[in-house]
């Protein structure tokens, strides 16, 4: 049965760490990370969680862009979990979009991102897919790739003046 994992807040040494690339997605650990994570992004509402967000210094982490309270606007898609998930290439364009976190409760930042990528990665059956993503998916791919390489999106805002709180920012979106 999976179980819901505690999430790592931002201070939490987890975060800030280089994650594995993991040796063989089929191995039964991995299978059970991956189904707690599917079961805890959904439970936090989230679009996205990283495996260092759940204590596990693993290269993985699940996209799941599905409209929810805390993203009203998000496009639908079945939750994919990603093996050492690679960027191939990037567009040159960029575009700042709002993003949250997880590991940094309360907090809203405009975080410039590439408008496309394309990516590679393991699925959960071990399998190589290539795909290209775009505008809001694209960032959540950017932002749990952040995640695996120690980075969070904080350190990806301008300025500081780009940070709100969770609380205005829903407020500004006259919910
Ligand atoms: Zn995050």
């Amino acid at each position: 049965m999976p179980i819901l994992r505690q999430i790592a807040q931002l201070g939490q040494p987890v975060l800030r760490r280089v994650a594995g690339k993991i040796a063989d997605p089929a191995c039964p650990a991995v299978q059970a990370l991956i189904d707690d994570m599917l079961i805890t992004v959904a439970d936090a509402n989230g679009v996205g969680i990283a495996a260092p967000q759940v204590f596990e210094p693993l290269s993985l982490f699940i996209v799941a862009s599905r409209p929810n309270q805390r993203y009203p606007h998000a496009r639908q898609m079945e939750p994919t979990a990603m093996i050492n998930p690679e960027i191939v290439w990037v567009s040159d364009e960029k575009e700042k979009g709002w993003e949250g976190c997880l590991s940094i409760p309360g907090l809203r930042g405009l975080v410039p991102r590439h408008r496309r990528i394309g990516i590679r990665y393991l699925t959960w059956a071990g399998e190589m897919r290539e795909e290209e993503y775009e505008d809001f998916q694209a960032r959540i791919f950017q932002h749990e790739f952040d995640h695996v390489h120690g980075m969070v999106f904080v350190d990806r805002v301008e300025s500081t003046q780009d940070l709100v709180t969770e609380k205005e920012y829903l407020r500004s979106l006259n919910l």
